[in-house]
């Protein structure tokens, strides 16, 4: 699998997929404000069973469960860690237990398999499989450096990047809250934001985040899933279209001729029968030999809402959302297409990229050239939300 991280680089705006693909519905459709700013917990490697730890400087290094310190050092440089059937084991050194963690002194100071990091490193033994993941504590505007250069180009006009940096934070504040009991609060891949740690951290995206420091967006005093895309061609989605969640800024219907310029304004795809008939058998829904695939839905947006697949031995009517996310969102980039057949393959032309829902990023770059503000851009995406700062409590 490409790593996330390859794929932002290639395609810097790449949309997050998996909200798209509905891989992240969130529990509730709001959550309280905080009233000081938190850590949040990213889950930067899984499923490993060797890794490279760098610290630069002086560091704690503690046992999991409970914390006890069990070794202060000073610096170390490529050090392999190693899942073992009792606990973690860096360099000559086993840990036993459910996993150490790595508190450097200073900030920044930390490199795992060669990303740096803020904050501080826990590695965890998976309880299924012999293998460990780690998990990247740190405060949340810290997160935003790391994680806005791969939601849009750091070159932007700053108030498309404010934008840009309210949305985030307060997505990734809502995913905090409904993450409490699970091991970490997001990942650092497409199915949450990208977070690439602190190696990518850009001047410019550090002034939007500084700037708009605290600011999240609420509705009726609540925080909601500040949900992003690409580029919504024409008109936003309403979230309940994907998922259950129906608040007012979430509602769809901004009619967006603002992305026009997007390069993913338009996109094709044609995907053979046979890949199709695969498909349709992997996922539990063999329908013969593949003769006709028709939109025969849409949804109040105008995008695709379902899709009746007829075979030789059956048909199917399918959700265009699941059907993305059995194809993959990378090849059908939204729900806004139309199919059609030729000899060997559907053919399908669409427009926009991303599930179509709240800020549209091509959009906002738009506005921001006209000169809008970041809140004028954020209640055009939101409407009637507001954008306060967090701390206020
Ligand atoms: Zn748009």
């Amino acid at each position: 699998m490409i790593s996330s991280i390859k794929i932002a680089k290639r395609l810097p705006l790449a949309i997050i997929l998996a909200w798209a693909l509905g891989l992240c519905l969130p529990g509730d459709p709001a959550a309280a404000i905080p009233d000081k700013q938190p850590s949040i917990r990213v889950l930067i490697a899984e499923n490993q069973t060797f890794g490279r730890l760098t610290v630069k400087g002086r560091y704690l290094l503690k046992l999991l469960p409970g914390g006890k310190i069990v070794k202060k050092g000073e610096g170390m440089s490529g050090v392999p860690v190693v899942y073992t059937p009792k606990g973690i084991r860096l360099g000559s050194e086993e840990f036993v237990g459910s996993g150490i963690r790595i508190e450097p002194a200073e900030d920044r100071s930390l490199y795992f398999n060669q990303t740096r990091f803020r904050g501080v490193l826990n590695i965890v033994r998976a309880s299924s499989t012999p293998t460990f993941y780690g998990v990247n504590t740190l405060d949340l505007e810290g997160y935003l450096y790391g994680v806005l250069h791969h939601e849009v180009a750091h070159w932007w006009p700053l108030e498309a990047l404010k934008a840009q940096a309210v949305a985030s934070r307060t997505y990734a504040l809502y995913q905090i809250q409904v993450s409490k009991s699970q091991p970490y609060d997001v990942k650092s891949g497409t199915s949450s934001q990208v977070y690439g740690g602190s190696t990518v951290e850009r001047y410019r995206v550090k002034r939007a985040v500084d700037a708009t420091q605290g600011q999240v967006l609420v509705y009726q005093g609540k925080i909601f899933p500040a949900y992003f895309h690409a580029t919504c061609a024409g008109v936003t989605a309403a979230s309940n279209e994907l998922w259950k969640i129906d608040l007012v800024p979430l509602r769809g219907g901004a009619r967006c001729g603002y992305c026009r310029f997007s390069p993913h304004y338009f996109w094709e795809a044609a995907i053979s029968l046979a890949e199709l008939e695969e498909k349709m058998n992997k996922f539990g829904n063999p329908v013969g030999q593949i003769l006709k695939v028709e939109v025969i839905s849409q949804t109040p947006s105008g995008r695709a809402g379902s899709l009746r697949i007829t075979g030789t031995e059956k048909e199917m009517v399918i959700a265009a959302k699941d059907f993305r996310v059995w194809v993959g969102g990378d090849k059908i980039r939204s729900t806004r297409f139309t199919v059609g057949l030729d000899e060997d393959s559907a053919v399908f032309h669409g427009k926009g990229w991303g599930h179509g829902v709240g800020l549209c990023q091509w959009g906002t770059l738009g506005q921001a050239l006209l000169g809008h503000t970041y809140q004028e851009i954020l209640k055009f995406y939101y409407p009637g939300s507001e954008v306060t700062p967090y701390a206020s409590g």
